[in-house]
Parts: structure tokens; C-alpha cells; sequence
């Protein structure tokens, strides 16, 4: 699941491989994805990239004539760009853009769902579209003072990964963040004390920073279809904490599991269903 750090390194890479590429032709395969249809993609031929950066969770990739595509990925979307024109059997494919020196960026998605989108706005209307309207403050690079962020009366994990509340963290590096800061999951955001949101907030910056940090060094073009995530909490339960050894306990949900360390976060506690995670709160 692409969140802050896969995003934007995805991005950069992107940046530097089509900055000034001259789009050939756009088209959209997946009935779904595009949510637009003024201007419509065949307004992008003939012009160039003039840029590609991230928006929360979002690709804006910026067209000369200002124009801008703005995609989301959701659960399980790619933007990858190949060398050639992808087969007419790629089912996989919700967006092409083929460029006039014969690559092609894809906008793939993998499973049954058809839920990742794109549209193409003019350039000044990008930042009024409803999905980056509502976004709260970017968590990364300059994580914001979280003392009105957070002041909510609800847990730490569903707050931290809302994207009206600070735009970027999600499923997977939220398990790290909280471990890093040594918070409960469940915690309120209304009950941390000043030096629990200095934690919190510092640890947001360093986590972020870090998985960048890793995707610099290891990731390439092409972006491969699974990104290897350095996670060491999410996806790790009964395994040992790296930092105290307890085993790492999970509660979980219909759709995601929260994973964290018994001895580090809740006291010794641990929480083995939602029903008891709710006492908790
Ligand atoms: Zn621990």
C-alpha cells in the first residue's frame, strides 16, 4: 500500500526521468479511473512534462500549458514507466501515457478493485479539487506542531492516518511511528501532554526520514510492482520488538491490523481483539 514515502520516492524518480519528456498520445483503458473529461486527455499531446511531485498520497504531474494529471493509487496502483508500449493483455493498466520517444508511463492496478483515479485539471485548479482541499498539513518533511492536529477524542492510529488531519501516513508506517514515539495506538489524541506530542511529532520527521533515506538507496527505475518496505513493527506481530524484545502483539480489524509492542506502548497490555481495544480508549 503506497503511502507517504513510496509516493514521493516514486515521484522523484519519476521527476528526473520525464522532466521535458514530449507526451505522443494519453489514453485510459480502465473504464473507471479517469474522473474527468474537460480537458479531455487527448488535450496532452505534443506538450512536455514540466514536472513530477507528490500531494499527500497523490501524483501531480504538471503538463506544459498548465495542465496537471492528478492520480491516486489507493490500495494497489502503480505509476511505473517502462521502456516500451505495454501489450494490448495488460489488464492491469488505467492509465497510458506514451511519450514520443517510445516509453510509456503506466498507471497500473493489481487485484480485482478498480479504485485507483486520475484526472487532469488545468494547473491552477489542482489544489481545489476535493481530494487535495481537504488534506490536512503535509506529515513530511516539516511535520506541523500537532497541538490543534491532534486535539481530537479519538485513538492515535485512525487520527494519525486520517488525511484531512495531516496528509500522508497510512496503514503501515503508522504501526512505525507510534513505536518509534512508544504511544498506544489507542491513546487519545486529546489525552497526549506536550512532551508526548514533542515525541510524536519528532518521531513522524524521523520515520518519514528514514524509510526516504532506505528508498534512496535501494530503489530504481523501473519502480518494481512491490516495493520492499523497511518496516519493523507493521506486518511483524509475533516476532521479537526490535528494541525490547517483547514479542510484538496485533489487533485486527476487518480491513487492517495494528501491530506494536506490548512492553514499549501499552503498559504491558495486551489487546487481542477490537472488542478489548475499545476498553482501552
Ligand atoms: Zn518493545
Amino acid at each position: 500500500m503506497p503511502e507517504l514515502p513510496e509516493v514521493e520516492i516514486t515521484a522523484r524518480r519519476l521527476n528526473d526521468a520525464l522532466l521535458g519528456a514530449e507526451i505522443a498520445s494519453a489514453l485510459a483503458p480502465g473504464v473507471n479511473a479517469l474522473k474527468t473529461f474537460d480537458p479531455p486527455l487527448s488535450s496532452l499531446a505534443g506538450r512536455r512534462v514540466e514536472g513530477v511531485r507528490r500531494r499527500g498520497k497523490h501524483f501531480v504531474i504538471d503538463v506544459e500549458g498548465d495542465l496537471a494529471l492528478l492520480i491516486h493509487l489507493m490500495s494497489a496502483g502503480r505509476l511505473q514507466l517502462f521502456e516500451k508500449p505495454a501489450g494490448p493483455r495488460d489488464r492491469t493498466s488505467r492509465l497510458l501515457v506514451r511519450l514520443a520517444d517510445g516509453r510509456e508511463l503506466r498507471l497500473r492496478e493489481f487485484g480485482t478493485k478498480q479504485a485507483a483515479w486520475v484526472k487532469l485539471l488545468a494547473r491552477d485548479a489542482v489544489e481545489q479539487d476535493e481530494a487535495l482541499a481537504t488534506l490536512g498539513p503535509e506529515a513530511w518533511p516539516d511535520p506541523p506542531e500537532l497541538t490543534d492536529v491532534l486535539d481530537a477524542a479519538r485513538p492515535l492510529h485512525p487520527l494519525l492516518r486520517d488525511q484531512r488531519v495531516l496528509a500522508g501516513i497510512g496503514r503501515s508506517w503508522v504501526d512505525e511511528i507510534l513505536w518509534a514515539s512508544r504511544l498506544s495506538p489507542f491513546k487519545r489524541g486529546d489525552h497526549l501532554d506536550d512532551e508526548e506530542r514533542a515525541t510524536l511529532r519528532e518521531a513522524i520527521g524521523q520515520t518519514l526520514d528514514g524509510a526516504l533515506a532506505h528508498y534512496e538507496e535501494t530503489v530504481r527505475l523501473p519502480i518494481p510492482d512491490k516495493l520492499p518496505m523497511p518496516l519493523r513493527v507493521h506486518r511483524h506481530e509475533g516476532e521479537p520488538c526490535p528494541r525490547c524484545g517483547t514479542t510484538l502483539a496485533a489487533v485486527h480489524f476487518e480491513d487492517y491490523v495494528i501491530a506494536y509492542c506490548p512492553t514499549c506502548q501499552t503498559g504491558g497490555r495486551v489487546l487481542k481483539d477490537r472488542r478489548l481495544s475499545r476498553l482501552l480508549k
